[in-house]
């Protein structure tokens, strides 16, 4: 796409068969991504895409498999900031009926403005720009924002929560969050909250040699037992400064999914989608410092 065809604030637009990651500058000159990803249709002549919407400019939470936490935490964004990420998604031709809150940064982490965000959308007018069918926030478990989501009892809003971990000792080494609010903690929180049927999204990053053994996946299964929750098996996207980090072969991938299920846990595999534009996954970033970390090995 030649700039001159931006939409305003757009410094870049890329596209990778039918993702379109895009670049928004904002007011202080901060910048952030977003993503939109199509989706399977269920009927023909239905185009449905998702949006996946960042809330800060960086992050605070310093996971180690991805390229936003080496910007550091700079700024939260505006209610507006988060609106005009929807807003040119659909200037860009994107037609997204869904929307997660999975870009960059911690959604929970800036409650205020994310909430506001929500109630615009959920506000919207059927067949304005930012009418969408369907809202998922994730979360690392940061749980004081956990428990303010949990009081305002959103049934709109679907949760995904970051697991990437069968025990403390391997989620501190990759989430420094965990730490804090360990992964009981985190669990008693989900127990607490107002989860429709116990269901949530549990993401679990796939690194080799690191997360993805047979006695992990048995691990997860226990952990999750209270819940109905599906994992959502991502294989990890390269990033530069992942040292020691790699992602399975999509047999490997499998065979984990295969042994959850065994436990009787429904898990997928995640199609890796958008690598080559760095709009997987942990792959977001703004900076020369974080873009540099976001290009692919
Ligand atoms: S994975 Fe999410 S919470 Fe963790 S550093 Fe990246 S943006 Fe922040």
């Amino acid at each position: 796409m030649q700039k001159t065809d931006l939409p305003p604030g757009v410094t870049r637009a890329r596209r990778d068969g039918g993702i379109v990651k895009f670049t928004l500058r904002l007011s202080d000159g901060a910048e952030v991504e977003s993503v939109v990803v199509p989706m399977r249709e269920r009927a023909p002549g239905r185009e449905r895409a998702s949006l996946c919407v960042s809330t800060q400019v960086g992050c605070r939470m310093g996971c180690a498999f991805c390229a936003t936490a080496a910007m550091g935490f700079v700024r939260n964004l505006e209610p507006e900031e988060i609106m005009a990420q929807v807003r040119t998604a659909r200037l860009l031709g994107a037609k997204p009926t869904n929307i997660s809150f999975m870009g960059m940064g911690e959604p929970l982490d800036n409650l205020e403005n994310w909430a506001a965000s929500v109630r615009l959308l959920i506000n919207a007018p059927a067949g304005s720009a930012v009418a969408l069918n369907r809202m998922t926030v994730s979360t690392c478990g940061f749980l004081p924002g956990l428990r303010r989501l949990a009081a305002l009892n959103w049934r709109r809003v679907s949760l995904a929560v970051s697991i990437n971990a069968p025990n403390d000792a391997i989620r501190s080494s990759l989430m420094p969050i965990n730490r804090k609010h360990p992964m009981a903690a985190l669990r008693q929180a989900l127990l607490e909250y107002p989860l429709r049927r116990g269901v949530f999204m549990a993401e679990y990053v796939l690194l080799r040699g690191i997360n993805d053994r047979p006695e992990h996946a048995e691990e997860l299964a226990a952990y999750l037992a209270p819940f109905r929750a599906s994992v959502n098996l991502i294989p990890y996207n390269g990033i530069r400064g992942g040292e020691g980090f790699e992602p399975p072969t999509r047999a490997e991938a499998e065979r984990f999914q295969g042994r959850l299920r065994l436990a009787g846990r429904h898990a997928v595999v995640r199609e890796t989608k958008g690598r080559r534009i760095d709009a997987a996954c942990g792959q977001l970033a703004t900076t020369a410092k974080a873009r540099a970390a976001s290009s692919m090995i």
